[in-house]
């Protein structure tokens, strides 16, 4: 086998389909967040970030920083090993304890990043809850579906937020046969939100346990920022909790939150878990200063769905077609790979706006799309700059634009 022809042709397939992905070389700006230097074939570059999931601008925040740095210097790097061995410190221990507070829960447990948490913990309890079947949304999250797809359990896929579809599926299940139904609260591409009070009446009726991906929605939603759960009401009835350190607070990690029995199960059984080096220190402590300063304060929430609100607005002013979700997430739609990749491409070398662009298989053909996620450290003459870039390159590209703007 010429195994170097192999790679290239794959390579070239995948830029034929246009499904090649190029990575933007940034570095972020300490203190000016949400602007970065962009080393492009051209040079360097000032670009205005638009599609970070640092939602609130936590990865800048002073007591995030100092935290950090605190930790950096009372323990070093790294955490020196596994959560078993050796690589427990206080503050992997403080984290997990205020995880649980967070969401009301008596455990967390900490992993390396908010993938692994969904991949072991999914795979670990599908596979050790004898006879289980997971009942998984059709649009969860690639982590989701790995663990589900690892753990070699049943799997039905219900239509996306389908309340109809998923009390059919359950129905139709021996009432004592155990089920898992896995969820995600905001969904990260269309932006919209489940009926999680709802999935949980069904959970009841039909003896399932619930596993809600919050990602999207932890730091952002809820009095004290817990997500989307809390919002409503209903964090009490998940049966697990996840999610990410590494989103709107702005450091790296993932986790669950749940009953000490279902944390020490996973604990004690995922190898996801078990056989990889803990989080560093610092990053536990930063993830602490985060999450405690986002459960008392409402300022970077507040000011986020202010600027949301805004550029929707001004979206609809000017016909940028856009999906109208309750989320914080801004699907402006494209609905051509080519164009949307052509738009993107734009935006940064002549307007220094960073947007990635969204193709398939990451959304459907057709859905093409760029995802804005405004946050409260954009500025509004940031705004003005991507409305104004919008509109021109929309001309540019003869994209269609809602009647009301059409003259
Ligand atoms: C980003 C994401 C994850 C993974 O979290 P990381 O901390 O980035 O690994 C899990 N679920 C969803 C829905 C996500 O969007």
């Amino acid at each position: 086998m010429d195994y170097q022809a192999y790679f290239t042709d794959a390579l070239d397939t995948l830029r034929d389909q246009g499904n090649y992905r190029v990575f933007a070389d940034l570095e972020r700006r300490l203190g000016d967040f949400p602007k970065a230097e962009w080393r492009g074939a051209e040079g360097t570059r000032d670009v205005t970030i638009w599609c970070s999931n640092d939602y609130l601008g936590m990865g800048q925040h002073p007591d995030v920083l100092a935290a950090m740095h605190g930790a950096l210097d009372r323990c070093g790097a790294g955490a020196g090993g596994t959560r078993n061995i050796s690589g427990t410190t206080h503050d992997h221990v403080a984290l997990e304890a205020e995880l649980a507070d967070l969401h009301g829960k008596e455990a967390a447990l900490l992993f390396t990043s908010g993938y692994v948490s969904n991949w072991a913990s999914l795979g670990t309890l599908a596979a050790k809850i004898p006879g289980c079947v997971v009942l998984s949304d059709a649009l969860n999250h690639a982590s989701m579906i790995e663990g589900i797809r690892h753990s070699k359990a049943e799997r039905i896929i219900w239509k996306h937020n389908d309340l109809e579809d998923l009390e059919a599926y359950l129905k139709a299940l021996p009432l004592e046969r155990p089920k898992l139904i896995a969820f995600e609260s905001v969904y990260s591409m269309d932006g919209d939100i489940a009926p999680i009070g709802a999935i949980c009446d069904l959970a009841e009726k039909y003896n399932a346990l619930t596993y809600l991906d919050e990602v999207h929605a932890v730091g952002m939603y809820g009095p004290r920022g817990a997500g989307v759960a809390e919002r409503d009401g209903v964090m009490d009835r998940v049966d697990i909790l996840q999610g990410t350190l590494g989103k709107a607070f702005g450091v790296v990690g993932g986790y669950i939150a749940a009953s000490s029995e279902i944390c020490d199960f996973v604990r004690s059984f995922a190898s996801g878990f078990i056989f990889t080096t803990a989080l560093p220190p610092a990053v536990a402590a930063g993830a602490v200063a985060s999450i405690k300063h986002l459960k008392q304060s409402r300022t970077e929430r507040e000011g986020q769905k202010d600027r949301v609100a805004q550029l929707r607005a001004r979206l609809d002013a000017i016909g940028i077609p856009h999906i109208p979700n309750p989320s914080h997430i801004i699907p402006v739609m494209v609905g051509d790979p080519v164009k949307c990749k052509w738009i993107s491409d734009r935006l940064l070398a002549e307007h220094g706006i960073y947007i990635q662009p969204i193709n398939y298989p990451t959304v459907p053909k057709g859905t093409e799309r760029l995802r804005i996620t405004p946050s409260p450290v954009h500025t509004a003459e940031d705004m003005d700059r991507l409305v104004g870039a919008l509109e021109t390159l929309w001309a540019e590209c003869k994209l269609a634009r809602l009647p009301m703007a059409a003259q």
